[in-house]
Parts: structure tokens; C-alpha cells; sequence
């Protein structure tokens, strides 16, 4: 692709670094952008840059959050002692919607994947473990989505945990195998939280 400008060919690369973006939609975009009036691309450029400068970690569940600890953890209605595990902040978001969870979170920031060089420290596993041992937690909610990387992760987490005094359980798979949790309408996600099963049974399935 000819430029005619440095400038544009660079916002142009830029944004086609983008997922799902190939260098035709990215010229797009970018001429859409600079045929708006100037505030309204500041905008955007500035909110992208607050996001990456500002936005923090929850420092108790990893929740992506505006302050030290997020509104779902700060909040005191929630019950602190049944944590659901997630992957990340997209499940947060979709179980949040469905109303059905009133406990805490605690987000994993990914699955255990071997091919994809994710093992069980790059997560935030350790400080989950920590909870569960300080007898403060009644119940762990798996709730990763029900692929093998999903299941292998909840079984190492178990292996963690199972000798501390803690229920665990899995959200019932009304979700068919391979959908991601952020994908579910939330009827069905929110059922299959009311509809969990011990952990323990659905390794014998
Ligand atoms: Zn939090």
C-alpha cells in the first residue's frame, strides 16, 4: 500500500495491529477518523490513553478496576465468603449480568495452556490458594469455560485446596462443550450458577 503521508501510513499500521484488522480496514478507519470533527478523535485517543496509564488490578480478586479494590469486592451486601473463579474480566461481566452470583470473584487472568507456554504461575493461583487458607472462604464457584485447558486448570486449583476446610463446586454445563462463558445468553449462565454441582461429581462424569 502507497502512502502519500507518513503520518497517515503510520496511524494506518498502528491500528491494523489491531485483532481482526487488515490494512484496507485500517485505512478506513483511519480516514473516518480524520473526517470527524478533531474533539471527537482526541476523545478516543484519550480515553485509550487514561485506560493503559490509569486503570489498576483489584488488588483482592485481579478484577479490573478504577480504584485499589473494585466495587464488586468494596461492596459490603456482597457475600465475602463464596468466591466464583473466572478467567478473566469478560466472565465477570457476563456473570454480573445474569444477577445470579451475590459473592465475590476471584480472576485468574487466563487458563493453564501448555501450548500455549501458560502454566499455573502465570496466573494468579497463588493468592487464590492464600484465601482458601485463611479459612475465609466457604465456597469456590468454578466457573471456567468447560474446555480441557478450563478443566485442567479447576483440577489443579482442587488439588490446591481440597485438604483446607472449603466447599467446591462447578457451574452446571447447560453451556455445551467449547463455548466461551462471555458468550452464553444469560439465562442459561445464570441457571447453571443456581445449578452447580460439587466439584467432586463432575470429575466422575
Ligand atoms: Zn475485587
Amino acid at each position: 500500500m502507497e502512502f502519500s503521508s507518513k503520518l497517515l501510513e503510520n496511524a494506518v499500521n498502528e491500528i491494523s495491529q489491531l485483532p481482526g484488522i487488515g490494512k484496507r480496514t485500517a485505512l478506513r478507519l483511519a480516514l473516518h477518523l480524520l473526517r470527524q470533527p478533531k474533539e471527537n478523535t482526541h476523545g478516543l485517543s484519550k480515553a485509550l490513553n487514561q485506560m493503559v496509564d490509569d486503570l489498576k488490578l483489584c488488588k483482592s480478586c485481579h478484577n479490573i478496576s478504577d480504584t485499589e479494590l473494585c466495587d464488586i469486592c468494596a461492596n459490603p451486601m456482597r457475600k465475602t465468603d463464596v468466591i466464583c473463579v473466572v478467567e478473566d474480566i469478560r466472565d465477570v461481566m457476563a456473570i454480573e449480568n445474569t444477577a445470579s452470583h451475590k459473592g465475590l470473584y476471584h480472576v485468574l487472568g487466563g487458563k493453564i495452556s501448555p501450548m500455549d507456554g501458560v502454566g499455573p504461575h502465570d496466573l494468579n493461583i497463588s493468592s487464590l490458594v492464600e484465601k482458601v487458607k485463611s479459612g475465609s472462604v466457604k465456597e469456590l464457584i468454578f466457573a471456567l469455560s468447560p474446555t480441557m485447558e478450563g478443566d485442567t486448570t479447576n483440577f489443579y486449583i482442587y488439588k490446591q485446596i481440597k485438604e483446607f476446610e472449603v466447599e467446591t463446586s462447578t457451574i452446571a454445563r447447560g453451556i455445551s462443550v467449547g463455548d466461551e462463558l462471555e458468550y452464553a445468553d444469560e439465562i442459561t449462565l445464570g441457571r447453571s450458577i443456581l445449578n452447580r454441582i460439587p466439584f467432586e461429581n463432575s470429575l466422575k462424569l
